[in-house]
């Protein structure tokens, strides 16, 4: 279904004395551009739309080349004598970009200046699926194109946007909101929005979302199959969830069905990265992910460096096409990803079919508290050089945290970031550090955020 299809007569006009059409605030006005293109560029080709992302990163190169160090011989590194000779095949011979090279000299990666109407640098902070703590930055312009994807997600999983929204997120400044927020109250006169806190209890997130009964919800993947999980248990269903949205880390196969059989709820996946936002999102109309193109350049490659062909699964790198504040080129997120058939619905957006990325275990305390230990915090690298880190709970009152750095802690790093895990965690925790030469992957070939040697029935039975 398009946009126009779901014409919603709760637009947001700011112009008084006119309700119809609607006329929004600027602000408004830029997300239904946005929305106007994107309605169209989702039926092109694979051709077209290949052409239109080469149109962009030529600008973003051109820029990255002339204004950021790290780039400055870029083109000459990948073969190519002019910004005019990158095709989908010369960009295969521009050097990949890893996250650690950033985490060693951030600076390299900021651009000396980009152009004012670009707006502000702003700070992003990640721990992506491979537990490797780092600041990178982006700009206004890249964040319009990331919020005019959440209204996109939004009209694409159907949402009434006068209904009641809820979302369980790390950060929770109020409870309560009279409307969505941006980009949402922007364009629609939403209904209220409610949060509540990741770190809270399994229990008391579902009491919340008794009481509240809100018609959406948006939580982390581990946080909601373990909340349907409770709620399983408990036999207390919350009514009138119309929709839940997971993101973060890799769904459970059975999210879907328990979503819909507990609560009579659809579910709606998504794919995305703190440092970019939305990659992909799930079809409207089928189950299918698709990549988020007008937004991110997106390659799935083989161990040879080329590219997979459907059915084949491989690593994922992505190319920011619009943020010129720390250009992301040739990104590795550490993920995998299967490349996808193309969608029945016609849609000419590239499929994803599976990505394998983080998992979590949950975590306790001695108070019985059971909650999803989300770790992607600002504290890791601005308190120590910290490369990587897995978290793991040694019994229900004590925690170990390995980490991957060039030198051991020391004594007072230490203490700082036991004192802020243990703020964040809301439990005087036992912490110990150990520094080791690598973190290993688990069986499935996942990195493990935070891993629980707790038997089953300890950690909430998840
Ligand atoms: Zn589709």
């Amino acid at each position: 279904m398009t946009l126009s299809a779901r014409l919603d007569p709760a637009y947001h006009s700011v112009m008084p004395g006119v309700a119809w059409p609607a006329i929004p605030a600027p602000a408004g006005m830029a997300m239904l551009a946005a929305q106007f293109q994107f309605d169209r560029s989702q039926w092109w080709s694979g051709e077209v739309m290949r052409a239109a992302q080469f149109r962009q990163l030529r600008r973003l190169i051109a820029h990255a080349v002339a204004e950021v160090p790290h780039y400055r011989d870029h083109l000459a590194r990948a073969g190519l004598a002019s910004i005019a000779e990158l095709s989908p095949a010369t960009f295969l011979d521009w050097p990949l970009l890893d996250k650690r090279e950033i985490q060693a000299d951030a600076a390299r990666f900021e651009a000396a200046s980009m152009p004012p109407a670009h707006g502000e640098m702003r700070e992003v902070t990640t721990s992506g699926s491979t537990g490797e703590p780092l600041s990178a930055a982006t700009s206004d312009a890249a964040i319009f194109v990331q919020h005019a994807l959440i209204l996109r997600s939004q009209l694409w999983a159907g949402f009434d946007m006068a209904a009641k929204f809820a979302a369980i997120r790390i950060t929770v400044l109020r409870d309560l909101h009279p409307d969505w927020g941006p980009p949402t109250n922007a364009v629609f006169r939403t209904g209220p929005a409610v949060y509540n806190h990741i770190f809270a209890d399994h229990g008391v997130q579902l009491d919340w979302l008794l009481r509240e009964r809100p018609a959406y919800l948006l939580a982390h993947n581990t946080n909601l199959r373990a909340l349907l999980e409770r709620s399983r248990r408990e036999g207390r269903a919350p009514e009138g969830i119309r929709a839940v949205v997971g993101f973060g880390d890799m769904p459970d196969p059975d999210t879907r069905a328990l979503a819909k059989s507990l609560w009579g709820a659809e579910f709606f996946d998504t794919y995305s990265a703190s440092e970019v936002g939305a990659i992909a999102l799930e079809c409207p109309e089928h189950h299918s992910l698709h990549v988020q193109a007008e937004h991110i350049y997106l390659e799935i490659l083989r161990a040879d460096g080329s590219h997979c062909e459907p059915g084949e699964t491989g690593r994922v790198v992505i190319t920011d096409l619009q943020n010129f504040a720390m250009p992301l080129i040739r990104y590795e997120l550490r993920d995998h990803a299967t490349v996808g058939a193309p969608c029945p619905c016609g849609r000419g957006l590239p499929v994803l079919e599976r990505i394998v990325g983080r998992s979590a275990n949950l975590a306790v305390d001695p108070t019985g508290r059971t909650y999803f230990a989300h770790l992607n915090m600002a504290f890791w690298t601005d308190i120590a050089p910290i490369h990587q880190r897995q978290v793991v709970q040694v019994a229900p009152g004590a925690l170990e945290v390995r980490y991957v750095a060039e030198r051991d802690l020391a004594q007072e790093e230490i203490a700082q970031l036991v004192g802020a895990l243990r703020k964040v965690l809301r439990y005087d925790y036992e912490i110990e550090f150990r520094r080791v030469a690598e973190i290993a992957l688990s069986a499935g070939g996942k990195f493990d955020d935070f891993v629980s040697l707790l038997p089953p029935q300890a950690r909430g039975g998840v």
